[in-house]
């Protein structure tokens, strides 16, 4: 028997959740964002479930280069444009769209138009207060007259640092009102709103929005109440099954460190789930995990430090479970987004983590 942990991902969910960013974005066009291996689904998911996207925005070449060998023929952004000379060559012959954020890439640009008379879609960050990538306000209209004057389409991006918060400085409001001025007259399409954007700004989305986190079906905030209203759909669901059944006395210990410990005579199942498949090892005792037991199933709470390939839990809200029994990690009943919070991060970086040892298999009924 294969270790039975599988990282499951329900192609009618990616569906589901790109016609809800059409339904809230309806004058936008959709890059899909699927940078760090579509969020940990892997690049092969989105091909069957965002096949109707305008576009997927990625970071490496080499991702761009995949989905080109796959037949994709629709529009490719390089997120972070290119990171050194050489990737030139093979931008232009994989028809990908730049992301042109620094002085050096226009540079590079520069060069290029000495030799080639390719014309790049390019996305020109503007940073508008986040101060990550981009522009400043006061170089951004000279940077898109120098790549306008090679024959390029310039278009106008920036990126929000706060649409997930209230009152967070710098606000959408003042990011908007940075990119407005400094845009003013210049033509080219907008490219503006994140998840987050998408869901609570909706005067910030552009021509262009860049959903990442919500086409997997998790909250921006990390908190999965805050997406309830939304209506998304988890895509992916890691489930496991229980390996082993110890039975402990009242004070007996469990795993490393002996963390937890038994209050009363009690059943520990032993997960075939662990750090190095990509569960939080911070993961306090409490952490749900969902159990099946007799046909329905319950809710249990992790007993024990998790390691690198087992987690441990107490079996009491489950009687009837056993060798064999099946558990989910995250994804249909527990929320990933609540797992991440009980372990103090956001859902994103537990999707991201999912580590390469994991099988993954597509589903395509609902
Ligand atoms: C990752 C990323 C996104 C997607 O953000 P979500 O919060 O996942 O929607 C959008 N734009 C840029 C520039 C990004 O790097």
């Amino acid at each position: 028997m294969n270790r039975p942990i599988l990282a499951s991902i329900h192609i009618e969910a990616f569906r589901h959740n790109l016609a809800r960013v059409r339904a809230l974005a309806p004058e936008a066009k959709t890059w899909s964002v699927v940078k760090a291996a579509a969020y940990g689904h892997r690049l092969e998911s989105i091909l069957e479930g965002l096949k109707e996207t305008d576009g997927f925005a990625l970071l490496d070449l080499r991702d761009a280069q995949w989905l080109r060998n796959q037949g994709w023929q629709g529009r490719i952004l390089l997120l972070e444009g290119l990171f050194e000379p050489e990737e030139l060559a093979q931008a232009v012959s994989l028809d990908c769209d730049l992301v042109v954020h620094c002085q050096e890439q226009v540079v590079l640009l520069e060069r290029l138009a000495q030799h080639s008379s390719h014309a790049f879609q390019v996305f020109l960050k503007l940073n508008s207060g986040m101060n990550r990538l981009g522009f400043s306000p006061t170089t951004y209209r000279d940077m898109y007259h120098r790549l306008h004057s090679l024959g390029h389409q310039v278009h106008h991006m920036t990126h929000f640092a706060n649409a997930d918060a209230v009152d967070q400085k710098p606000t959408v409001g003042e990011q908007m009102d940075c990119f407005s001025t400094a845009t003013n007259g210049l033509a080219g399409e907008t490219c503006l709103a994140n998840s987050a954007a998408i869901l609570w700004h909706r005067t910030a989305l552009g021509d262009w929005v860049r959903p990442g986190i919500m086409l997997y079906g998790l909250s921006p905030t990390g908190i999965h109440a805050d997406i309830e209203h939304a209506h998304l759909q988890p895509v992916m669901s890691l489930t496991s099954e229980i390996i082993d059944i110890q039975h402990l006395a009242a004070g007996e210990h469990v795993g490393y460190g002996g963390r937890f410990t038994a209050p009363e005579a009690m059943r520990i199942g032993v997960i075939a789930c662990g750090y190095a498949d990509g569960y939080p090892r911070h993961a306090p005792d409490g952490t749900p995990v969902w159990v099946e037991s007799n046909g329905t199933g319950a809710i249990c709470p992790i007993a024990g430090r998790v390691s690198m390939d087992m987690i441990t839990v107490d079996l009491r809200n489950a009687p009837n479970a056993q060798i064999g029994s099946r558990v989910e990690l995250w994804g249909q009943k527990v929320p990933a987004d609540t797992v991440a919070a009980a372990a103090g991060t956001i859902g994103y970086e537990l999707i991201c983590a999912l580590a390469p040892r994991v099988p993954v298999e597509l589903i395509r009924k609902s």
